[in-house]
């Protein structure tokens, strides 16, 4: 399954913390992520991520392309929820998408780890014939 990361700053360390705790799923899946996420993932776990640009400077544009094309089937997006940002028009998209493609879809550290057990499980293979 090709799943999706995107972590704003202040959530960035968050997102590290559960990759390192759910590395052992994750090395069965493609990962894909905006760009400094992606690198921090790798450095924290040593899997392999495909980056996107940086999420200010189009990412999350192209995470919203992925979705929009039904290529990506797990989201898990970590945004910042006290501070506005920028490009809050493209976050708001990329999760719009995920409605529009009924894509799984994580704000959180609490959904994210449902999520993740369920796709341990077999509970997403629903996409692939989605798909
Ligand atoms: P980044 O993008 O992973 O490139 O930092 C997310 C963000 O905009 O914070």
């Amino acid at each position: 399954m090709n799943i999706a990361f995107v972590a704003h700053d202040s959530k960035k360390k968050l997102m590290q913390n559960l990759c390192i705790a759910y590395r052992g799923i994750l090395t069965r899946h493609s990962l894909y992520a905006t760009g400094t996420t992606g690198r921090l993932i790798e450095e924290a776990t040593g899997l392999n991520v495909h980056k996107f640009l940086a999420g200010h400077i189009g990412g999350e544009e192209q995470l919203g392309a992925m979705v929009e094309q039904n290529e990506v089937d797990l989201v898990i997006f970590f945004r910042d929820p006290l501070n506005s940002r920028p490009n809050e028009p493209d976050i708001n998209k990329a999760i719009r998408l995920c409605d529009i493609h009924n894509v799984p879809l994580a704000t959180n550290i609490a959904s994210a780890e449902l999520l993740l057990k369920s796709l341990e499980r077999g509970d997403l293979e629903w996409r692939e014939m989605y798909r």
